[in-house]
């Protein structure tokens, strides 16, 4: 196991743009290392999202596990296990949908957060596969939640003044 320390809001590498990985450094090491920590650490502090961001690299890497009983509802047949690498939203839809937030990086709050409830995500897995994903509701929102952190957001960004104590 080796657990990375989770940044938190009033760290600026919070803020930074994350660069994307080059197709031919996907297959290495460093970058399955990187996962495996990131993994690691998004399950030990309870999360089910964390973006390389928020553990200080600037990389465009996200890793996402949703438990199937958040989501009991949902028409997902796939498994709710992602990597994201380079992840781009390339569509989005108008109608939008309203979730409750929380973030490993703004610890013991939560926000009410408005966003597009329909979008389709293009990314490379680690093996450099290419997928194209349309998401909705829920999975849509985590997935803009992950890919914000890629570029410098965070969902407080969103919400009108502060956060809830959760
Ligand atoms: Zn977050």
């Amino acid at each position: 196991m080796a657990l990375r320390p989770i940044a938190t809001i009033g760290n600026p590498v919070l803020r930074k743009k994350a660069k994307p990985v080059s197709k031919n450094k996907i297959r290495t090491m460093e970058m399955r290392t990187l996962i495996k920590d990131m993994q690691e650490t998004m399950q030990a502090a309870k999360g089910i999202g964390l973006s390389a961001p928020q553990i200080s690299v600037l990389k465009q890497v996200v890793v996402i596990k949703i438990p199937h009983e958040i989501e009991p509802h949902s028409v997902w047949t796939k498994p709710s296990d992602y990597i994201l690498i380079n992840p781009r939203i390339t569509d989005i839809a108008h109608d939008t949908t309203s979730f409750w937030e929380e973030c490993l990086s703004v610890p013991h709050l939560k926000g009410f957060v408005t966003r597009p409830k329909h979008i389709t995500v293009e990314y490379l897995d680690q093996e450099a596969n290419e997928y194209s994903l349309k998401l909705e509701n829920f999975m849509a929102t985590v997935f803009q939640h992950e890919i914000d952190h890629l570029n410098g957001k965070l969902y407080i960004d969103y919400i009108d003044g502060l956060p809830y104590i959760n």
